[in-house]
């Protein structure tokens, strides 16, 4: 039997933790019933059981309960936040901030928006995958109603000023949404802190199961108006209908918890394995260079490999490392991505790039491979593509 290839891409999703798969396990039988089941210990059972993930999911990030809506994951919960507060703000304006860099749930729903009548702005980024908080406040005109801005980046693990940003949207009343997907559970993340009024997040992201999501809505000082997106049973009061998907919102609970207590030891572990990574490769490899090496999430690298193709080296390693060239979302016909460009990468460097991304179940052994076949491999194509 062939072994599986070394996992190294839990940007795009990570495995579910057996601890959360085990805290999962009981809502698919025994305690099956609906939450919104209001007549019978079934449903009262159940609705008990989201609203312990709640308080889970609301202390990961600082929040209190009621300020979590559950979704099917952050691409829904970013939708809910961007579509929900313009319906139900129709009059405050009409102009949105953005950046260049976002994930493309953000970008596409701003496209959308701007067929409705709003403008966006998306600010660029530097070299290093920052912007610039002066560029931010000059963009900010009489109509703009929402600032939204990453927490850290999928593909580089770029950390933005989220709290420096969410005090200019604080100075100017303008709403700060951010998508936190990349961040919540890897490193500290505070919606007190950072002024965030909405947050986007997902389970399957953070060792919980894919389908399941939140968005946090700031409700008081000020509270943030949502209009809901989705009509129905008027669950999660009224802003988010449809039957909550129970064992999910379980393990998303029991993952928030877990993140919330092993988080620092993990990204301190994470970090030294990175950054040796990192070393070794830049080392091994003569030319290699990181995209975004500043301020960063601990477990993130985005690399080049001049003289490489990255979908050639990717396939040529894929029966033994699982790796990405940034974002799993694309289409079929894959694009240079969208935010190495925005760094300023040339066409070439951007398609010399993969994104490796290290998580919970990754061993040093596991990384010395990766080294070793990494090298190996960024050689030979060197020679073949001279
Ligand atoms: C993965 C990801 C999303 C999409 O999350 P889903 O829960 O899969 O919909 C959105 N934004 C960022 C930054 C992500 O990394």
């Amino acid at each position: 039997m062939i072994a599986a290839p070394i996992y190294l891409d839990y940007c795009s999703t990570t495995p579910c933790d057996p601890r959360v798969v085990e805290t999962m396990l009981p809502h698919f039988t025994r305690q099956f019933g609906n939450p919104a089941s209001r007549d019978h210990s079934f449903g009262w059972l159940a609705k008990e059981t989201v609203e312990q993930a709640r308080e889970q999911v609301a202390a990961l990030v600082q929040a209190t309960p009621r300020e979590i809506i559950f979704t099917s994951g952050a691409t829904e919960a970013v939708n809910l936040a961007l579509k929900g507060l313009a319906a139900a703000n129709p009059a405050a304006g009409r102009h949105i901030i953005t950046a260049a860099t976002e994930h493309k749930a953000v970008l596409d729903t701003c496209d959308h928006l701007e067929k409705n009548g709003y403008a966006t702005t998306r600010l660029p980024v530097d070299r290093q995958g920052m912007l610039s908080l002066d560029e931010l406040e000059q963009a900010i005109r009489e109509d703009t109603v929402c600032i939204a801005i990453m927490y850290a980046n999928n593909e580089t693990g770029v950390i933005n000023p989220v709290r420096q940003i969410g005090e200019i949207a604080r100075k100017h009343g303008i709403c700060f949404m951010c998508d936190a997907t990349q961040a919540v559970g890897k490193i500290p993340v505070s919606v007190a802190d950072a002024h965030i009024d909405l947050m986007a997040f997902s389970a399957h992201k953070l060792y919980g199961p894919m389908g399941v999501g939140a968005l946090f809505v700031r409700h008081r000082r000020p509270p943030v108006n949502i209009l809901q997106q989705q009509h129905g049973g008027g669950q999660e009061r009224g802003t988010r209908s449809g039957t909550l998907n129970t064992p999910g919102i379980a393990g998303f609970g029991k993952a928030a918890d877990i993140c919330r207590l092993e988080m620092k030891e993990e990204a301190l572990r994470l970090r030294q394995l990175r950054d040796r990574m990192e070393t070794a490769l830049l080392e091994k490899i003569p030319g290699a260079g990181i995209n975004g090496a500043g301020e960063r999430l601990p477990h993130v690298s985005n690399i080049r490999f001049p003289g490489t193709d990255n979908e050639q080296l990717l396939l040529t390693v894929s029966r033994r490392l699982a790796l990405s060239r940034g974002s799993a979302c694309s289409g079929i016909v894959q694009q240079p991505s969208h935010v190495l460009q925005a760094m300023g990468l040339t066409g070439e460097e951007a398609g010399n790039s993969v994104r490796i991304s290290l998580g919970r179940f990754t061993t040093d052994n596991e990384v010395d491979i990766a080294v070793e076949i990494l090298t190996e491999t960024v050689r030979q194509l060197q020679c073949i593509n001279i």
